[in-house]
Formats: structure tokens, sequence, C-alpha cells
């Protein structure tokens, strides 16, 4: 469904990916770990086109990159993408915030979207707030408006950027619950975190990002059971 070929990423003359090739199937999900600075956000912002690359290409069910407006737009479109710091509307509704993208980019009428939104809010665990402001709403629910929200679009793949960091230890496992239940539909993921456990459970493949390369590609068993790779064992060393 995904894949990249060799990509290259700089900002000025420092190379944050210094060729980068992988793909992703669908209905897999990837985990992203490493290093902070490794270039792990800046890997998935090339994937839907917010961030341009140097070199290489990357391809998303079909669409290339570097590619037009019309691309881009595109792939925005089929990929979701969840944020550490929630990133919505603060003066719209949780209703608001997540029919917006599906009348104006889908063509949905208001009630078809309101019906829609009000399932993935169900469906995430917190119908009842659904005519709350993010500002009303705890870290934990508003991180799951946000996941509804790229739902709302129906995409052909999710990414997120370490989605439970700016969260309250008691509210991280609702949102790993959203999407463990997520991975259980078939929703092809590729998740930067530094859950450890929650990768290791959840991952068909976890990948080692470190110095703007991918060190490792592997499953979660050979991953943490016996890595070989230098920058891997010294990084789990590391953790508590
Ligand atoms: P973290 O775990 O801290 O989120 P990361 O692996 O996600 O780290 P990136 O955010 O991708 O790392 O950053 C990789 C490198 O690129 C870092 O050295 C960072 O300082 C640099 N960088 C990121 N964004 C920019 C930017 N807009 N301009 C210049 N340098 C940037
Ligand atoms: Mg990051």
């Amino acid at each position: 469904l995904i894949s990249c070929d060799s990509i290259h990423k700089s900002y000025g003359s420092f190379e944050v990916l210094r060729g980068i090739s992988t793909s992703v199937r669908s209905g897999e999900v990837v985990c992203i770990v490493g290093p902070s600075g490794g270039g792990k956000s800046t890997f998935l912002r090339t994937l839907n086109g917010l961030e341009g690359i140097q070199s290489g290409s990357i391809t998303v069910n079909g669409l290339r990159l570097p590619g037009n407006r019309k691309v881009l737009r595109e792939i925005r479109r089929e990929v979701g993408m969840v944020f550490q710091s929630f990133n919505l509307f603060g003066h719209m509704s949780v209703r608001d915030n997540i029919t917006l993208a599906p009348i104006t980019a889908r063509g949905l009428s208001r009630e078809e979207a309101n019906e829609r939104a009000e399932r993935l809010l169900e469906r995430v665990g917190i119908r009842d707030q659904v005519d709350k402001y993010p500002g009303q709403l705890s870290g934990g629910q508003q991180q799951r408006v946000a996941i509804a929200r790229a739902l709302a679009m129906e995409p052909l793949a999710m990414l997120f950027d370490e989605p439970t960091s700016a969260l309250d230890p008691e509210m991280i496992k609702e949102v790993l619950d959203a999407i463990r239940e997520l991975a259980r539909t078939g929703m092809t993921m590729i998740i930067v975190t530094h859950e450890m456990s929650f990768a290791r459970e959840i991952a068909d493949r976890i990948l080692f990002f470190a110095d703007g390369l991918l060190q490792v590609d592997a499953t979660p068993e050979p991953f943490f059971g016996c890595p070989t790779n230098e920058r891997l064992r010294a990084f789990l060393s590391k953790l508590l």
C-alpha cells in the first residue's frame, strides 16, 4: 500500500533522512521507535506529503510523491494523521471538528457526516462528548476525537506520531485501546511510539530509526529478543 524508495530529506545542509526504503502492506501495523532526533517524525510527515523530499520516491496506493498539488491533496485525503498535540480546531465543537473534512473534501451531506461522526465517537468511547469543545475535554478524550476525525475521511492508512506522549498516564490506556481496536479491524497503521510493550504487542513489524537511517526492520520477536544491531542494543538497554 505504501512504499518508499531511498528517500532523502535535508534541512539546509543537515541530512535528516539518509536513504530510507521500506514498504507497508495493506492491513499491516508498523511501529517506529528510536532515539530523539533520529528522523521518525520527519519520515512520517514525508509519507503524506507534509514534508517534501530531496530525492527518492514514495508511492501510496499508486499515487507517487513528489507529485503535483492534485496528488498531494489526494494522498492527504487517503492517509490520516494523528499528532502528539491533538491539533483539534479549538473554536469548533467536537462534531464540527469531525464533520468538516468529510463534508468539504468528500462531499458528504451534513446528515451523513453527522451520522459518521457519532458512530466513530461511539467506537472510541466518547459518543457523549459530541457537543463539547476541545477545551472542555481531557487530553485522552481530545486525542480520541483526533482519531475519530482522521477516521471520518475513511483513510486507507493512518499515521500516528507519538499519540500518547502528551498524555497523563491514566489517559494513555484509553487511547492505546482505541488504536488496538483499529488494528483489530485491519486498519493499515504506522505508529511512532515510545511505548515499547505496546509496540511489541500490536506491531507486525518494528522499524528502528537512528541518525536518519532505518537501522532495523524486524518482527517484534527478534527485534526485542536478540537484536544484532549495536545502536538498537544500546537503545533498548537504556529503557526501563
Ligand atoms: P523525537 O523522538 O524527539 O520526536 P524524531 O525522531 O521524531 O525525534 P525528527 O523530529 O524527525 O526526529 O527530527 C530529526 C532531526 O531533524 C532533528 O535533528 C531535528 O532537529 C531536525 N529537524 C526537524 N524538523 C526540522 C525543521 N523544520 N527545520 C530544521 N531541522 C529540523
Ligand atoms: Mg518526533
